[in-house]
């Protein structure tokens, strides 16, 4: 039972985010449990974002991945609570998403006034001089800085 678990799991770490493909959905903790009952195998994963079109994607990728080794009956289950925050973020994933060029999650906290107060390092330069630019960036997950050092823009992953 246990060994099969780790085995679905190893499969699962080969699942890339959509909207950011250096990460794995392993990296960003997303996968949650898995339960094998009879012959299906049920994936729970918790989304990163509420209404993330990115989740069905995710959804379908992992039915794909594990068709392909031989798992016939799958189900998907989304559990929405407890919610996801970034500090299911592994170490790792925070370091790729550096070097991808996006500055990782800095604090769980997410309200409002939270992005004007936070200072965020720019993953060029490494500037703590940073200023938020826009609360949306190239999805919703993401917002906008730019370096006042180095002059270049980039995306903060700023997921709850
Ligand atoms: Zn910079």
């Amino acid at each position: 039972m246990e060994s099969g678990k780790q085995k679905i799991l190893s499969i699962l770490k080969t699942v890339n985010d959509p909207e950011i493909p250096v990460l794995t959905i392993t990296d960003l903790g997303i996968v949650r449990d898995i339960k094998i009952e009879n012959e299906t195998t049920e994936v729970i994963i918790t989304p990163t974002y509420s209404g993330c079109p990115a989740m069905d994607f995710i959804g379908v990728n992992i039915r794909k991945v594990l068709r392909e080794n031989g798992y016939d009956k799958i189900k998907i289950t989304h559990q929405l609570s407890p919610a996801w925050t970034t500090d299911w973020m592994t170490e790792e994933a925070k370091d790729k998403l550096r070097s991808y060029g996006i500055a990782p999650p800095v604090s769980k906290t997410f309200d409002k006034n939270y992005l004007q107060n936070i200072p965020v390092a720019c993953p060029h330069c490494h500037s703590m001089n940073t200023k938020l630019i826009s609360q949306f960036g190239s999805t919703a997950c993401k917002a906008i800085y730019q370096c006042s050092d180095c002059g270049e823009p980039f995306d903060y992953f700023k997921c709850h």
